[in-house]
């Protein structure tokens, strides 16, 4: 008979179910897909719908960036989660990471001090704090990498601003600081800190916490760079540019002063996020929040926890590639104990002379982001477990038979 439906190119026979052999496998973004299937069955409640009368006026009386809807959902959500402390702390909204992380290293460095504040974090870390704070130069802010090497600096040594990436992008351990003291501050990225990728340990608590909304629902928006140029431009040759974006973050901030630092930096740069934005976001959120999420922290972290559980058992009989250690933690949302979830594997190539891992997954069609990225060695390949589903299988059929052939080439 006809074929019913249009495989895409690594599926083949009647109905799609074959896969047919040679496909790379991309597990290198974290193009959070996974969640995908959860919005199709949440289509009509979860759709915008937006009249052409609506919200026409610039809203000069309106200063706030966030409307206070949005706010309330956010705080309601950090509750029903547990996963962070509100009480006491202003609220700022963000167009992605780009923006607010930005915003968080201005509010932070700006003060009277006459020399830049040094900027750091620990390895392996992501790698757009790097990447942002060297492109955009700034006279109020240094680079210095590795937060560990500043362990046991003298108090002359200037002030310090460590991210904190908890859990970790690549290789998903919750972290704490590394720098402590008076001339030390934090900016605690906590873009993972959902019960789809960790257990809920604690609620956050710090003085400066950042969230997203890219890996809570899964609606990642324009890429990193096209922000990145657009901000730039933006900030620096004096364009005046709408953002496209569509995604939000936000920061939960303690000290007023800091908070209206970055206040000022988003609207300088953007004058604020998007209304369609904060809409969009707003009408996730009540979907989310139905049940105090059941639906959504059923889904993900059962998706997450089968991925796991299922590339760890690829990894099991290797012994020439290892898995990051994760152990099972209680989770405060589930009140019970729950395995590890997390969003990358973080593989390790155990031969000496497979110093480029990256190089020998590719070998088998496997497509990763090689340790330096992360400045890390690059005997550790970071594997994207949240992106689809097809993404994911293709994935594990391509280590299955790496991990087969490891007998007979050793
Ligand atoms: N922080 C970390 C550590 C991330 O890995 C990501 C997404 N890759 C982000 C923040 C979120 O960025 P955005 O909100 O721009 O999607």
């Amino acid at each position: 008979g006809e074929p019913i439906c249009e495989c895409n190119s690594c599926y083949g026979g009647k109905d799609c179910s074959e896969v047919l052999t040679e496909c790379l496998a991309d597990a290198d973004s974290g193009d959070p897909l996974f969640l995908e299937p959860f919005w199709m069955q949440h289509a009509a409640s979860s759709a915008v719908v937006v009249a052409g009368w609506h919200r026409m006026s610039y809203r000069f009386d309106d200063y706030s960036s966030i409307s206070e809807e949005l706010e309330k959902h956010i705080r309601q959500l950090h509750a029903v989660i547990g996963n962070a402390v509100t009480d006491g702390r202003f609220i700022l909204f963000g167009a992605g990471s780009t923006q607010l992380l930005n915003a968080a290293l201005f509010g932070l460095s700006l003060d009277d001090s006459p020399s830049p504040a040094n900027i750091v974090a620990s390895i392996p870390f992501y790698p757009l704090y790097e990447a942002q704070t060297k492109y955009f130069n700034s006279m109020e802010f240094k680079w210095q990498g590795d937060a560990s090497l500043w362990k046991n600096r003298s108090d002359s040594s200037g002030t310090f601003v460590e991210f904190v990436t908890s859990p970790n992008n690549p290789d998903g351990r919750l972290m704490k600081q590394v720098l402590k003291g008076p001339s030390s501050k934090t900016i605690f990225d906590h873009a993972y800190y959902w019960p789809h990728f960790s257990a809920i340990q604690t609620a956050a608590d710090e003085d400066l916490m950042i969230f997203t909304l890219s890996k809570l629902t899964g609606h990642a928006g324009e890429p990193i760079w096209f922000q990145l140029i657009l901000t730039f431009l933006v900030m620096y040759q004096g364009y005046t540019l709408i953002i496209k974006e569509r995604k939000a973050m936000w920061a939960l901030v303690r000290d007023e002063n800091i908070y209206k630092r970055m206040q000022m930096y988003i609207s300088l740069s953007t004058k604020s996020v998007s209304r369609d934005t904060q809409l969009r976001a707003l009408k996730l959120l009540k979907v989310v929040l139905k049940e105090n999420g059941k639906d959504l922290f059923e889904f993900g972290p059962k998706t997450m926890r089968n991925r796991w559980e299922r590339i760890s058992r690829s990894f099991s009989t290797s012994k020439r590639f290892s898995l990051q250690k994760l152990e099972p933690q209680y989770c405060n949302y589930f009140q019970n104990f729950t395995g590890p979830s997390p969003a990358y594997a973080w593989i390790k190539c155990e031969r000496a002379k497979d110093q480029d891992c990256n190089a020998v997954l590719k070998t088998a069609s496997i497509i990763g982001r090689g340790g330096s990225t992360f400045n890390a060695e690059s005997r550790y390949v970071r594997l994207s477990l949240i992106k689809s589903q097809d993404d994911f299988d293709l994935l594990i059929q391509n280590i299955d038979a790496l991990v087969s052939k490891e007998g007979g080439v050793a």
